[in-house]
Formats: C-alpha cells, sequence, structure tokens
C-alpha cells in the first residue's frame, strides 16, 4: 500500500468508502509518522492508544453503515480545545495537567461526525503570539527549513506543522487575530477562520472573547471546507453563536467565479514588504482575473489603525478572561504566606512573558483613569473598521490580499522584539476586528523555497464565496509543493 499519510482528507474519506483501506491502516500509518516527527514538537499530549481505539469503532460503525462526515479521519486538535479526560493545557504551565471532565463543542462535533484523534497540538501559550514560541512545551518547528530552523508561525504553529507535515489529515486551530491564517502561509497550507460566531466557542479555552474563532488548518480548500461543515453549527451553550445551517461548502469548492468582483484594498501596500509578495498578490490579481473574476480597487482607509487597536482590545479581553487561573480550582498553585502571595506566586511562576505582558497592557488600557482613552477609543476605531468593510462590500464581493508581510523566519530572530512580532498579524487582524471569514491559500515558493500565502477575506456568513474564491485561486495557483523531510 502506498503511504497513506500523503493523502488528502478528502482522498482518505473516499479511499475507505471504496474500501481501500480501512480506518485503522490509516490511523497506524499517522501513528508512525507522528512517532518518527519528534523534533518538530508540534504534538503536547499522543493519545495514540485512544486513537486506535477509535479506528477500530469506527471501522465497525462503517460496516454496519453508519458514517459520518470525518468516518475514521486521523486529525490534530489543537490544544485550546477542552477534550473530555485528556489533559488541555494551552500552551502554558499553569493549566498544569489539568484534564477537562468536558468537551469542547467543537470537537464533540467532529466526534460525532466520527473523526479519529491523534492528539493535542502545541501553540503559543493561550493562543498568543505568531511563531509558537512562547509555549510552554517549547517552540514548533516548521517542516520548510533553509539551512536553520524556521518557526511555523502562530499562534496554530503545532497544527500547521503536523498538516504540513502529513502527520494528520488535518486539524482545529483557533484565529484571534492571525492564528489559523498566518501559520497555514508559513507552512503552504491552507487555513480558513469562518464568520465571528460560525463555530462554538464553548469549551475553548479563551484568549480574547469577542475576537476568538475556531476554523481547520488543511491540505486543500476541499479539505478544509469538509472540516468546517463538521467544525460549525449553532450551540445553545455559546451567547455568541449563530443561529442558521451550515451551507454545503464542500460544493461550493470548485464553482465558477465568473463575474464576481474582487476588491484589492490599496491600503494593504505597506512600506517594506518584500518585492517577492507584492508580486505574488499582482500574480493572483491575474489569476483570478483570468478565471473570469472582475476585479474593482476598493480603500479601507481605517487599516493602519488595526493593529493598535487590535493590540489594545486583545489584551484588555485576555486579562479578564485570565483572571480565573488563579491556583484555586484547577492547574497549577504554588503555596504562599497567605491567599494574595499564593495568588502571586502561582501566576508569576504559571504564565510566561508574553502571557504576563498581556495581562499588564490589559489591565492598564481598562483601568479607570485610562479607560477612555485606550479601551474605548480602540473599540470606537473597530467600528471604523468595521464600516470600511460594510462600503467596499457595496463595490465587491470579496478582496484578495498577502496573507503575511514576510515568509517563515528563523526560530529566535524576533522573540524578544514583541513589536516586530505583532506586525506579523497586520493583514489578518482586520478580519477579526469586523468578525469576517477569511482564509489563506498556499500561492507559491519565495526565492529561498518557502511558503507564501494569499488571502481572500468576503462578507459576513458568506463562506461560500470565499470558498469559491479560494478555490479558483488554489487551482489557478497549483501548489504542490511539500517540504523536505529532514525530521
Ligand atoms: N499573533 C496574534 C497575537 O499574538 C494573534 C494570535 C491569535 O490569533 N490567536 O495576539
Amino acid at each position: 500500500m502506498s503511504d497513506l499519510t500523503k493523502l488528502t482528507l478528502s482522498d482518505a474519506l473516499g479511499g475507505m468508502a471504496k474500501g481501500d483501506f480501512n480506518s485503522v491502516e490509516l490511523t497506524e500509518a499517522h501513528i508512525k509518522a507522528c512517532e518518527g516527527a519528534g523534533k518538530l514538537n508540534a504534538f503536547i499530549t499522543d493519545t495514540h492508544d485512544l486513537a486506535r481505539e477509535q479506528a477500530k469503532a469506527s471501522d465497525a460503525r462503517r460496516a454496519s453503515g453508519s458514517v459520518g462526515k470525518l468516518e475514521g479521519a486521523p486529525l490534530g486538535i489543537k490544544d485550546l480545545f477542552c477534550t473530555e479526560g485528556v489533559k488541555t493545557c494551552a500552551g502554558s504551565k499553569i493549566l498544569g495537567d489539568f484534564q477537562p471532565p468536558y468537551e469542547s463543542s467543537v470537537t464533540a462535533n467532529m466526534k460525532a461526525d466520527g473523526m479519529v484523534m491523534l492528539g493535542k497540538l502545541n501553540l503559543d501559550e493561550f493562543a498568543m503570539g505568531s511563531s509558537n514560541e512562547t509555549s510552554s512545551y517549547g517552540p514548533v518547528i516548521n517542516p520548510w527549513r533553509k539551512n536553520e530552523d524556521l518557526v511555523p508561525g502562530g499562534s496554530s504553529g503545532g497544527s500547521a506543522s503536523a498538516v504540513a507535515a502529513d502527520l494528520c489529515l488535518g486539524a482545529t486551530a483557533t484565529d484571534t487575530g492571525g492564528s489559523i491564517r498566518q501559520p497555514a502561509s508559513f507552512t503552504g497550507t491552507v487555513g480558513i477562520k469562518p464568520t465571528y460566531g460560525r463555530c462554538s466557542r464553548w469549551g475553548t479555552v479563551a484568549f480574547a472573547s469577542s475576537l476568538d474563532q475556531a476554523g481547520p488548518i488543511a491540505k486543500t480548500v476541499k479539505d478544509s471546507a469538509i472540516l468546517l461543515e463538521s467544525m460549525s453549527g449553532y450551540d445553545p451553550k455559546d451567547s455568541t453563536s449563530i443561529d442558521a445551517p451550515v451551507p454545503d461548502w464542500v460544493s461550493a469548492c470548485g464553482a465558477s467565479i465568473k463575474g464576481l468582483r474582487i476588491g484589492i484594498p490599496k491600503e494593504y501596500t505597506i512600506d517594506g514588504m518584500p518585492a517577492e509578495i507584492e508580486k505574488l498578490w499582482q500574480q493572483g490579481i491575474e489569476w483570478l482575473k483570468a478565471a473570469g473574476a472582475e476585479i474593482v480597487d476598493v480603500s479601507l482607509p481605517h487599516t493602519k489603525y488595526a493593529l493598535p487597536a487590535y493590540y489594545v482590545v486583545a489584551p484588555a479581553e485576555a486579562s479578564s478572561n485570565l483572571a480565573r487561573y488563579d491556583g484555586m480550582r484547577y492547574g497549577l498553585r504554588v503555596e504562599g504566606e497567605n491567599l494574595a502571595d499564593t495568588y502571586e506566586r502561582t501566576r508569576t511562576e504559571g504564565f510566561g512573558d508574553e502571557v504576563r505582558r498581556r495581562i499588564m497592557i490589559g489591565t492598564y488600557v481598562l483601568s479607570a483613569g485610562y479607560y477612555d482613552a485606550y479601551y474605548l477609543r480602540a473599540q470606537k476605531v473597530r467600528t471604523k473598521i468595521a464600516d470600511d468593510f460594510k462600503a467596499a462590500w457595496e463595490k465587491c464581493d470579496a478582496l484578495l490580499t498577502p496573507t503575511c508581510p514576510s515568509a517563515p523566519f528563523a526560530v529566535g530572530r524576533k522573540v524578544n522584539d514583541p513589536i516586530t512580532m505583532y506586525l506579523n498579524d497586520i493583514f489578518t487582524v482586520t478580519a477579526n476586528l469586523a468578525g469576517l471569514p477569511g482564509i489563506s491559500v498556499p500561492a507559491a515558493l519565495d526565492a529561498d523555497g518557502l511558503p507564501l500565502g494569499l488571502q481572500i477575506i468576503g462578507r459576513a456568513m458568506d463562506e461560500e464565496t470565499v470558498f469559491k474564491a479560494a478555490s479558483a485561486l488554489e487551482t489557478a495557483a497549483g501548489f504542490t509543493a511539500k517540504p523536505t523531510k529532514w525530521w
């Protein structure tokens, strides 16, 4: 049998349906790949025995005629999703060996659809980061390499690295400011952040609740549609969950984009962007034009305020969400002289530098004297950014932009320079601030042979158009490169 780990999710599901192989065989092939990939540090927790059991049960279900959307597919789960009885630590020491007594709604949906879980994937601590270097479990390494170790992007670095290295057929991820799309761009994979409210946030460790959104990282646009269909859906347990049916996104993949109006926002041309990325963006325009789209110039005038607004709103919400880690109820506890001292010691030891930085910024911008100057103003900017998009939708149906202003960089290069690190999110945070769907599609290799992605952003609730345009881009780009195995 040829190497089953090279299959796409769609082909693997097809192969099992035809009886070419079963879930046990598919799962064993992926477990073997995971066992040989320790150097990537993509997984924090392996659940191989559980995966074997799930695969066996899946094969039995299939034999009895019951086949779910993800039936028998071995997948990876970002360690931000609570998984019942399986350690969930959000890449942080403060959660210790926390084993949730409940399952997140997203993973519960996937389980109900027959997934096999290979393990929990590494991430930046509490999903705060753009390089997967803030994890308490050490950095994830990008399978793409150039003389030195490169970051896979973050915060969903483990998810992206594992999918790019064929350790799993797809993975869950989350995106608060770009954490699905930027790692997808850095690893030659596809990542979609759906509309805010499409996927339930219940049971997903909270970072910034008004921005957090789950989505998949996958090998192809179609695979990402299959996964998102399973992950999405109304959930009464999350008050921001949208009560709308989940459309057939798989059918949107490959559909014609004739007459679709694609907007090119002029503010996304920034100083210092590598010429290669600028050129790829132009190429993307040509590809979509050739596929029948109409290209229109649009303006999103408040784009330059997006990053500063994000880095006020996200830390503010984080500082409030992270107040629950006090050493009393679960996770790490470092005993002190009295209650306040116990809180202080626990939080000092439990949180890493980046998380502490965010808590300090967040409490500062929310404090009585500065609330109006920072937090309130950032919220107003957020409204302006959402209004910019609303105006753009009068002229176009979707936007095309680069995903990131750079290719993957070396481990250690930006970790001590938070401002440079924050610039990674310049093209992705706007979609979070406005709650819009955005996808990154691998489009080319740069001169160093490293992957670069292009992004499509769509109207709220219009993932269908996003999938159509992304699929046209994928077909035109014909990106089939894979990293050379060195791990
Ligand atoms: N890099 C951004 C941050 O550090 C976004 C992270 C995310 O989307 N989770 O906040």
